[in-house]
This record gives structure tokens, C-alpha cells and sequence, in this order.
């Protein structure tokens, strides 16, 4: 029986944290339909599927107390603000979106897309691709899977073990794949099945585009000792009870431009970067602003490194206004990762210290539904670049 619980946080969340925790509670108890945290941080309300397990709140507020306690509210550094730029339109662009049969929900977080978003998402690709060209940075094509252990190498599952998606198969056992043959069906819950029969992790969904640039550098020296690549590719972040429409995708793409090489030269290029982007974020139209951030790190990680990336400025996204919720969205991130990965996979520059390693990211789906929130499914609606970019029909 759905029911609801409203529990008061041992420690006040800090109303920089409320996001970011609640965000996290959709993964403390399967029980746990949705949960919001009141704005000031002093109350959390759970919305259940069942009744409430004993140790539902203990999880609960174990997750407040490793998130916030002795938090510190980060100095948050604002590069650009152009988030009161008028803007033709104030709706959400989904209902009209589904009703044109332009988007197509497969399963939960899954989408497909028709021409206009297509087509919308093509003009940004090749404004990326300009960019990426810019750069002298080559292109790239990576596979959907992703080594297990190679992640595991990047701590990438002490990080971000939430969001995870596996790939597994059947083992191969004449038994066990004639009986799933047989008798598996579809069922509400999932897949009937039993767990015995899929094989061990070797690989899982790709949750983004340059790890897989580091994996084929390891472990040797950077050739020429700097380098810039372009990839897309799509991503996978199991988002739970937090995927949202267009906003939050289990199965995304990104854009990336990727720098590998001394520190100077990733940070003069991230910087680079931002200020090529900026002029064309202006002549797009786009309400937005660039400002510092955090990764969303899980629970016992979160603290630590979210200190870490916003003491160092390590990532700063691009957040686009959305005006029907009066709310922003990440639709792209400058990211430095220090030596992170040179270290972890024994990249070298020609001095022996490791390489150092950046990138610029776009998330296309979020990139589109963030233009359309701002300026509507109507071409003549648009702003030039975009409207004489293709003959929208
Ligand atoms: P958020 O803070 O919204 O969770 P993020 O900071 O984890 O996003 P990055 O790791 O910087 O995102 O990824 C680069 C870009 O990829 C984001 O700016 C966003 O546009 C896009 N992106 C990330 N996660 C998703 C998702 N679940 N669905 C759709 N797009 C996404
Ligand atoms: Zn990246
Ligand atoms: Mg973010």
C-alpha cells in the first residue's frame, strides 16, 4: 500500500545540499518511491510503494549525515550570466513533443526521436564539430560497452555506483540457455529469469565518452605528448526515480572535445574552449550561465571529492534556463581531471610525470529540449542561426 513518511534530517541539509541529497534518496530503499526535501533543508517527505521497512529511516538519515554534515557551502564562481535573456516561450515543449510523435518512450529513461529533434540536434553537432575542428582535435569513434576492468582501475565504482548499468549475457551452458529459450517470459517486474543463469561483469554501458580515450592511452607515453580528440557516443546513468522527461536519461549522447597533455595545456584549452562556445551560446539565443560544480559522487564519496572539485574549480557546467519551471539544466560541462587519469593508467608526458586530462561535454538530448523550453517547436520562432541551418519543415 502506497504511503507517505515525512521525516525531520538529524542535521539540517544545508539549502546548497538539498538537491544534491535528495537526488540520492531515490537509491536508499527500494521501498522509496520519490522523496523531496523542503527548500530550507528541515524536512524530507517520502513518498512509499510499500509500508515502510524498520530500517528505512536509519538508511535515511545515515545518507544526510555523510552528506552533510560539516559540509561547507563552496564558494560557487559564476563565469557567465545570461539567464534573464528574454526568451519567446514559457512552456514545456514535452506534451506537444509527444504529441507530434516527435519523442517515443521505449522503457523508463529511454527515448526515441523523430525529425525536428533530429534535425535540432544535427545543428549542434556541427557547430561541435567547427569547435572540435578548431582544436586541431581528431575524431574518434568509440564502442557503446565499457572495459569492467578498466573502470575499476579509475575507482570509477567507488564514485558513481549508483547510476551503473551492466552487460551481461547467458553462460554458456546448453541447459541454461535452452531453458531461458523455453520458458523465459516478460514480466512487470522484468525478465523471469533467474539471476543464475547471466554470466559474471566483464563489461558494462558506457557512462561516458573520454574514459574510453584514456583506456587506449594507458600504459605507454603520450604519442607527442598532447593531443586533442572528438568523440560522441551514448552514455548510460541510471538515474532511478530521478529520470525526468528529456531532462534526465538513462541512455543519453554526449559530445566531447578531450584534451591530454601538460597542465598548462589542458587548462589553456578548457579555457579556450569556454570562450570559442561563449559567442555561439549568444547568437543561439540561449538564457543561460556558466558556473562552478560538483560531480554527483554517491554517498560515502560525496563529501570528500565534491569539496575537492569545487575548491580546485575542477568542472564548470553550462546551466540553460528553463522557463516553464523556472528552473536551469546542465546541458554541457568544462571539465579538468588533473592527473586523475594520467596516474591511474600510467599515461606519461615525455618529462615521465603523468599526463593531465580534460574535456568539454555536451549532453545533445538536453541541449535540444533545453532550446525548444526556451523557444518553442515553431521555426519562425528561432533564432537565424538555428532556422536557416536546415528546411525545417
Ligand atoms: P547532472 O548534474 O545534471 O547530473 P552531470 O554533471 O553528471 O549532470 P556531466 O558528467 O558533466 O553531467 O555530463 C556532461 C553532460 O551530459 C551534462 O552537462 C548533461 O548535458 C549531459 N547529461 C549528464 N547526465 C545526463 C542524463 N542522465 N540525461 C541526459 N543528459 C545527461
Ligand atoms: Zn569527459
Ligand atoms: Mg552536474
Amino acid at each position: 500500500m502506497a504511503e507517505q513518511l515525512t521525516l525531520t534530517p538529524v542535521i539540517p541539509i544545508p539549502a546548497h545540499l538539498v538537491g544534491q541529497v535528495q537526488a540520492k534518496l531515490a537509491y536508499v530503499d527500494e521501498a522509496i518511491a520519490s522523496a523531496s526535501i523542503a527548500a530550507d533543508g528541515s524536512r524530507i517527505d517520502l513518498q512509499l510503494r510499500a509500508a515502510a521497512p524498520a530500517d528505512l529511516e536509519a538508511k535515511v538519515q545515515s545518507v544526510v549525515q555523510d552528506m552533510a554534515s560539516g559540509a561547507s557551502k563552496p564558494k560557487v564562481e559564476v563565469l557567465e550570466d545570461h539567464l534573464q535573456r528574454g526568451v519567446p516561450y514559457a512552456a514545456d515543449p514535452m506534451p506537444e513533443l509527444e504529441q507530434r510523435g516527435e519523442v517515443h518512450q521505449e522503457t523508463n529513461g529511454v527515448y526515441s526521436f523523430g525529425p525536428l529533434l533530429a534535425n535540432l540536434i544535427g545543428v549542434f553537432e556541427d557547430y561541435f564539430l567547427e569547435l572540435a575542428a578548431e582544436f586541431g582535435a581528431k575524431p574518434q569513434r568509440f564502442p557503446t560497452l565499457i572495459s569492467a576492468e578498466m573502470l575499476g582501475r579509475v575507482n570509477y565504482f567507488r564514485a558513481f555506483p549508483h547510476s551503473l548499468t551492466f552487460a551481461t549475457h547467458l553462460r554458456e551452458d546448453l541447459h541454461i540457455i535452452s531453458d531461458f529459450a523455453e520458458n523465459t517470459v516478460y514480466e512487470p517486474a522484468g525478465l523471469s529469469a533467474s539471476l543464475e543463469s547471466f554470466s559474471k561483469i566483464q563489461a558494462l554501458l558506457s557512462p561516458a565518452v573520454c574514459y574510453h580515450l584514456y583506456f587506449g592511452l594507458a600504459d605507454k607515453p603520450l604519442p607527442g605528448g598532447q593531443l586533442a580528440a572528438t568523440a560522441v557516443g551514448h552514455c548510460f546513468r541510471y538515474e532511478s526515480s530521478n529520470l525526468n522527461s528529456l531532462e534526465r536519461l538513462w541512455d543519453f549522447t554526449m559530445r566531447e572535445v578531450i584534451f591530454v597533455g601538460s597542465r598548462e595545456y589542458v587548462l589553456d584549452n578548457r579555457e579556450a574552449a569556454r570562450q570559442k562556445v561563449t559567442p555561439w551560446l549568444q547568437e543561439l539565443g540561449l538564457a543561460y550561465m556558466v558556473e562552478s560544480a560538483n560531480d554527483p559522487f554517491f554517498v560515502g564519496e560525496f563529501r570528500k571529492q565534491a569539496a575537492f572539485q569545487n575548491a580546485f574549480q575542477l568542472k564548470y557546467e553550462i546551466r540553460a534556463r528553463l522557463p516553464f519551471k523556472d528552473s536551469t539544466l546542465a546541458v554541457g560541462s568544462y571539465n579538468y581531471h588533473q592527473d586523475f587519469f594520467g596516474r591511474h593508467l600510467n599515461i606519461t608526458l615525455p618529462d615521465g610525470k603523468p599526463a593531465h586530462t580534460g574535456c568539454v561535454a555536451f549532453g545533445l538530448e538536453r541541449m535540444a529540449y533545453a532550446f525548444l523550453a526556451q523557444y518553442s517547436l515553431d521555426p519562425a520562432q528561432w533564432p537565424a542561426i538555428v532556422r536557416e541551418a536546415r528546411a525545417w519543415a
